[in-house]
């Protein structure tokens, strides 16, 4: 019920007096978009004057945008690497950031096979608890009653290292789940979720996610919104009860605990939980049991008024999938951030996936836009690009976004593509397009064409003795099946028939490609079994010239026809699938330990 008493926000009635000023926050910063960019970017300037990196540029003090603009380097990661790496290594002089570096956070992009390292500083806890405090009163805008039940979240930590320094590496939402900001949060009865702490912390994924699905089964009724951080993860969990139902309704039938989880802390608060409840392990088993699992989430959470999953970008694939298991509930996409920075929010969280944008928020970091024209030439340091300002974007543009933070990543390329499709007072509002380079994407995973080409080689290696080689490849991102794998058309030259590569070879050719993907990849088909076996379908002769025809009849140039080294569109799908002669699947898992290699 919206309150009375408090003057309702342009973006609607609030629910409460603490969304009216959360509402009132981010009306103050949508307003005043250009005037707090600046005044953020001074702050940022003078505080990180004297950091070995910005004194290179002689700024002099100066903390405008014409000077910083007129001097600092556009970068990516790979620029930053030595300063990154002497910090990681325990340098603790005043490199990138004047306040200390407390941490590195693991992103899912990678560099040379490796997660990148992102610095961060204390503070930006603060800053990433402030955007996630404006979630709910956004929300509680457009679904009334949220403050009457709970919300069963899939939320996971993963494993953490340590730099050669000393310092923390590990994931950016590990990060916070583990910080007192979420541990002792204050209690907000509009986000009360059925999953314990101890259930979140849970390091080993099996126990977590046990557990997390037993809390959400016991309090069915309770829950009012389904979610997880993407779209796969929730998939994931949907995947995980299809496998584990049966234990589970034990469980409860029986009130008491899978001996699998060994977790004492764990055990003791999910003990609790549990009583003994025939009804509900009857009701499990008869949803359960049946091969149709059509609207399963609506059939076992009957009150749930939508899902709260990331669908855009490279989770759209999703979509469908949900739709299936929900039996079409709203989806909505709440928030767009990154282990470099957080960056915004969806003020219309209900709407629908292809309609969704974020608005970035202005106090985050100093934002700016690099227009993007596929063409254009590649960027130089003499001819620095002419970047854009948050406020000055313009609607219907494509960017790729930069940013400089608190943390001491200056006029940073994060790799997304952001289309602008209005404003909301002088905030643009993003569709999130895509993120560059990147040819397959099943779950966290990031695999760009570079990746995918090194992972060939890796295999042909293996053939090779056979007289046999890969003349030309495509692949694909299967997630028909949960989890999703990649799947890799080749089309081979075999020039000594009597003595070509066998079953058994080709399928250590797909074990052979995976140990070449990235830690993210390995990690998620070890630790997170959040990627299945990847897959070579071997096609016949001549295939990928019926491809170029095919391309050409479409309208393609011959001359400037190159063969896509990933595919999605259904035809294509349907003549490659039509041509495959045998197939092939990786029998192992690959090598992944928490450690960095570099
Ligand atoms: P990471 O640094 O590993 O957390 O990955 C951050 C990246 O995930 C972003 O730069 C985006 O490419 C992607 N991402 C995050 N939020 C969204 C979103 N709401 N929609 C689409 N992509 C997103």
């Amino acid at each position: 019920m919206a309150i009375e008493s408090q003057a309702s926000s342009p973006l609607g009635p609030p629910a409460c007096e603490k969304d009216a000023k959360a509402l009132e926050f981010i009306e103050e910063m949508t307003r005043n978009t250009d005037a707090v960019q600046e005044r953020l970017l001074a702050e940022i300037l003078s505080r990180n004057a004297e950091t070995e990196y910005l004194r290179r540029f002689q700024l002099n003090g100066a903390t405008d945008r014409d000077t910083f603009k007129a001097n600092v380097p556009v970068v990516t990661y790979e620029d930053l690497q030595p300063e990154i790496q002497r910090i990681a290594n325990g340098d603790r002089s005043p490199i990138l950031s004047s306040h200390p570096i407390s941490e590195f956070l693991t992103s899912s992009g990678t560099s040379a096979g490796e997660r990148k390292l992102m610095p961060t500083i204390h503070e930006e806890l603060d800053r990433r608890q402030k955007l996630y405090s404006l979630l709910m009163p956004v929300m509680n805008l457009y679904v009334p009653g949220l403050d009457k039940g709970k919300g069963l979240y899939f939320l996971f930590v993963k494993s953490e290292t340590k730099t050669p320094g000393g310092l923390l590496a590990r994931p950016v939402l590990t990060s916070y789940y583990r910080s007192d900001h979420f541990k002792t949060r204050p209690y907000d009865p509009y986000n009360v979720y059925t999953s314990p702490n101890e259930a979140i912390l849970c390091v080993d994924s099996f126990q977590s996610m046990y557990t997390q699905m037993l809390c959400g089964l016991v309090m069915r009724e309770e829950v009012l919104r389904v979610g997880a951080v993407f779209a796969s993860g929730l998939l994931r969990a949907i995947r995980f009860l299809q496998l584990n139902w049966q234990q589970l309704a034990h469980d409860i039938s029986t009130g008491t605990l899978n001996p699998k989880i060994t977790e004492p802390s764990l055990r003791e608060v999910i003990s609790k939980l549990v009583k003994p409840n025939t009804k509900l392990s009857e009701f499990i088993t008869k949803e359960c049991a049946g091969e149709n699992w059509e609207g399963i989430i609506t059939r076992i959470w009957p009150n749930t008024k939508f899902l709260d999953v990331i669908v855009t970008g490279a989770m759209a694939q999703y979509i469908p999938t949900l739709d299936y298991y929900s039996a079409g509930l709203p989806l909505s996409c709440t928030m767009y951030a990154s282990s470099e920075c957080y960056f915004g929010l969806n003020l219309k969280p209900m709407s629908t996936p292809s309609e969704v944008t974020y608005t970035i928020m202005p106090n985050m970091a100093y934002f700016e836009f690099l227009p993007h024209e596929p063409n254009a030439p590649v960027l130089s340091r003499d001819s620095p690009p002419r970047l854009v300002d948050l406020a000055d974007v313009e609607v219907g543009k494509e960017y790729e976004l930069i940013i400089t933070t608190y943390a001491g990543l200056n006029r940073y390329r994060v790799g997304d593509i952001l289309q602008v499709t209005g404003f909301y007072n002088a905030a643009p509002q993003f569709r999130f397009i895509r993120r560059k380079n990147v040819l397959l994407s099943i779950d966290a995973d990031k695999t760009d064409e570079a990746e995918l080409q090194k992972a060939i080689e890796n295999a042909t290696a293996l053939i090779k003795e056979f007289n046999t080689s890969v003349v030309e490849y495509t692949s694909y991102a299967d997630t028909k099946s949960i989890p999703g794998h990649y799947v890799i058309y080749w089309e081979l030259l075999v020039k000594d028939p009597a003595n070509s590569p066998t079953d058994e070879v080709l399928n250590q050719c797909c074990l052979a490609m995976e140990e070449s993907l990235n830690s993210v990849y390995r990690q998620g088909r070890v630790a997170d079994n959040s990627i299945g076996p990847l897959e070579i379908r071997v096609v016949k002769n001549g295939t990928f010239e019926e491809l170029m025809d095919y391309a050409i009849s479409r309208g393609a140039s011959i001359n400037q026809y190159k063969v896509p080294r990933c595919v999605n569109f259904s035809p294509i799908m349907e003549l490659l699938d039509s041509r495959v002669v045998s197939v092939h699947l990786s029998q192992a898992a690959p090598h992944w330990t928490p450690e960095r290699r570099r």
